[in-house]
Formats: C-alpha cells, structure tokens, sequence
C-alpha cells in the first residue's frame, strides 16, 4: 500500500481522498493556494504545502510546483482528483518520472482517451458501440465529405478531435451549411485546441447522458459498476446525478457494462475511469471516456457498496482488484445534487462567507461537501461548494429523501442553487424519469 499521497486538488474531492487515505492508514499530504489556506482537508491533513498565488494557473494547474511538494515531502502517491491536472498526460508522465506513483491510468491512455478520433478507434476495436460517422479524421476531399455526411443522414455534428468541455462543435442540418461548417469548425479547433482534425458524427436529437463505471487493475481484471443517468444538464454542466438509469433492466447494464470492462481489457487500463455514452432508441452510442474519479461517483458507491476512491488507491498500489463481476449487486436507488454558489435564476457565482451552515441527515443521506460555519468560498475556482446524495430502496424513496434534505439545508451568506433543485425534485416529467439532456435547458427558457 501507498504509505503517503498528495492530494493535488482542493474542495469537496481533497476532501473525499483525504477521508479514504485516512481509512486505509495513509499519510496525507495537503496542497493549497494562497486563498486556500482554511480548506477543511488543509486542516485534516498530515501535512500541507502552499503551492502558489490563488489563480489555479499558478498553483493547482503549475505542475513543477505541485512536483516540488511531492518532493518535499517525501510523497509516496499523488491523487489528481477530478479537473485540474487529473487528465493531462504530461502532468502524469511527469509524475511517474520523478519516481511517484500516479493514482490513474497510465500516461498513454490518457493521450488516447483525450484525443477523440483515437478514442473512437479504441472502442470500436474493442467492440464498444459508437455514433455513426466518419470513423476518423475529416479530409480535405469535398465530395468525400459532402457523401459521407449523407450516407450518414442530416443532422450531423462536425467535432474537433482535440475538443473538451462541450466546445469545438457544429451541428449541420443540410447539406448547403455542410462545408463551410467543416472549415468553420476546422479554424476554430486549430486556434482553441492547436489541433485541427476534425470528425462527423450522426446528431442524436433526443438522447439521455448515460454513463459506466468501470474499475480495472494491472492484472488484465475489469469490471463495471453500473451505469449512471446524467442527463439533468445545464450547458453541458451536470445539476443532478442518478444511479441506476430509469428504464435501464439488469441485462441491458450487463450488456453495455461487459463490453465496457472487455475495452479496459484490451486498452490495459489501469484504475477508475467512466465510458460515456449518448442513450437514444434503446441505443448506446459512446462518446468519450473519462479517466479520473468523477464529480457523480458517489451515486455508484451508494447502490454497490464499492469506494470508488479506496479502490483507484489499491490499484495503483499494485493489488490486483478486490471484487469480482458477481459480487456486483446494485442495491436501491441513489441520488445526486450539486450544491453550487450561485444564483438559482442568473447561475451568477456567488462567493463570500458562509453566516449559517446546518448540514441534512437521517437514514441514506450523504454529504459530500467541504464547506463549514465560516467559510469563505473563494471566488477563483469553480462554484461546486458539495454534494448531497441520498438512497432510498427505490427511486421514489431516493427522491423523496432528497426533497427533505434539501429542505432541511441551511446556507446563509451566499446564495445557493438548492431552490432550482428544489423546483427539479417537484418537476413531474423528471419524477417520471428519463428525460434527456436538453429537458433542463428547456424548462429555464420558459421560466
Ligand atoms: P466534450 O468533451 O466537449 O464534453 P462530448 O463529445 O462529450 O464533448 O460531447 C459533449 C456534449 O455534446 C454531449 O454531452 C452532447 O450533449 C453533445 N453531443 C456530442 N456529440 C453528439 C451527437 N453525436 N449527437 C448529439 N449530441 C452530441
């Protein structure tokens, strides 16, 4: 086992690692920024190291620095968590190099995984269903393009290869927009991503966000943990987090979950990651996979009984993984809200101290959340302040666990997103289940 780990994150996730190092035994070691000093984790932690100045570019993104903590303190294994540096493959070659243990895949796939026309080849080799499209990189041949995109049918999307956090993409419904579209999107990755390869794919217009958890060690093992429904989005921005998906049976998750834990087979992948998929029709169809612990785990660990970030810690020390497919059972219904500081009508961030803070609980209520009686919540980073998930032994109990909950919060001195939960725990399509990922956007527009 890893005696020591850097925590190289900050919030609700350090956090989260912080309480899984401590359970297994491992020192811990804090980094932090300037305006990150009175981080609960920083106070928890064996010990702690300021890193630089707030902006994330000069601390939690500057990675000699985050190298010369480790370094410094005689670390052992460094956890990226999720955003920051948790999928840059150089942060992470970097890391192996200086003689650390990087809590991750290895560097390669990471690349792999963050170029999308490379991810896309991956899993269709290992048999993972994707979108149909172009299955490759566009070329400069017109005609080519114009014949692919109808062998395809419009609407199509035009996505750069390089692309990230919903950006370098173009719808194009008819063929007279189609090449213009292509150069158009083409120019942009170039500029935004210094990567212009460019890609078609079919335009889903009605599909959920349905996503698989997999676990897999350096022993040629894999298996998955389910699926989670994300579709509850606000430009590309997840709100609320369900695990299992509503209408998704027992044998349609094997089937999806095998086909993704056969691909970490063949990929070697090594760790936690998460196959992300566009569910329309009764079809998946994969777009990209994530390889880090993500925001939404907590519902998976709810309904399985497995810690997703217990587990990223024993594979990475080398153990081959703890759980066989069968001993995978999802139990009940789970739920995710996250809590952000902003405004619930102009989704404005709204930092500064917290006045009054009263946490929610009873039975299946978790909180995930790093904020206290006190706290300051900066201004420089994102506006996820926690999480609050609940389980209940269907969804209708989870739900209606998660309509207390929400009730019984107290945030005061800032202003919180709970009342636009709130108003989605009373909305009765998303009672009903399976609406897709453009139902929120939607209803905020007729509000
Ligand atoms: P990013 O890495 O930028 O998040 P993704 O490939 O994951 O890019 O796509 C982001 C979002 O764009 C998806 O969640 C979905 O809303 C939309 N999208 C991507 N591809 C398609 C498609 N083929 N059809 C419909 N929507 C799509």
């Amino acid at each position: 086992m890893l005696e020591k780990i850097l925590i190289a994150n900050r919030g609700e996730i350090a956090l989260r690692i912080l309480r899984a190092c401590r359970e297994l035994g491992i020192k811990t070691v804090a980094i932090h920024s300037d305006a990150d000093r009175d981080l609960k984790h920083v106070r928890l932690a064996d010990e702690s190291v300021c890193i630089g100045p707030a902006p994330s570019i000069k601390s939690y993104l500057n990675v000699p620095a985050v190298i010369s903590a480790a370094e410094v303190t005689d670390t052992v294994g460094i956890h990226p968590g999720y955003g920051f540096l948790s999928e840059n493959a150089d942060f992470a070659e970097r890391v192996e190099e200086s003689g650390f243990v990087f809590i991750g895949p290895r560097p390669d796939t990471i690349r792999t995984m963050g170029d999308k026309v490379a991810a896309i080849r991956a899993m269709q080799e290992s048999g993972v269903p994707c979108v149909p499209g172009s299955d490759g990189p566009l070329g400069d041949d017109e005609k080519e393009n114009i014949r692919l995109a109808r062998d395809i049918g419009y609407p199509i999307i035009i996505k750069a290869s390089g692309g990230g956090g919903g950006r370098g993409m173009r719808v194009v419904h008819s063929e007279a927009a189609l090449l213009n579209a292509i150069s158009l999107t083409k120019a942009e990755a170039g500029a935004a991503f210094n990567n212009d390869v460019v890609y078609m794919e079919k335009f889903l217009d009605n599909p959920r966000h349905i996503e698989i958890q997999v676990l897999s060690d350096e022993h040629g093992n894999a298996i998955h943990l389910g699926e989670r429904d994300c579709s509850m989005q606000r430009r590309h921005q997840k709100v609320i987090e369900e695990a299992p998906a509503p209408g998704i049976d027992e044998a349609t998750r094997n089937f999806i979950g095998e086909r993704c834990a056969n691909a970490c087979k063949e990929i070697g992948y090594r760790g936690a990651g998460t196959f992300e998929f566009l569910y329309q029709d009764g079809e998946f169809y994969f777009i990209e996979m994530n390889t880090r612990v993500q925001v939404e785990h907590p519902v998976t660990e709810m309904v399985t009984g497995v810690d997703i970030v217990k587990e990223q810690i024993h594979i990475a020390s080398g153990e081959p993984l703890r759980y066989q497919q069968k001993d995978i059972v999802v139990r009940g219904h789970a739920m995710e809200c996250r809590i952000n500081a902003e405004d619930p009508d102009t989704f404005m961030p709204s930092p500064g101290t917290i006045t009054a803070y009263h946490t929610p609980g009873g039975p299946g209520v978790r909180v995930d959340s790093h904020i206290y009686n006190g706290y300051r919540v900066p201004p420089y980073y994102d506006s996820m302040i926690g999480k609050l998930i609940t389980h209940g032994e269907d969804r209708t109990f989870a739900m209606a666990r998660m309509r207390n909950a929400l009730s019984e919060v107290v945030i005061e001195g800032i202003k919180t997103n709970i009342p636009l939960q709130q108003d989605l725990f009373k909305d009765a399509a998303f009672q009903a289940g399976g609406t897709n990922i453009h139902y929120l956007e939607k209803k905020l527009e007729e509000k």
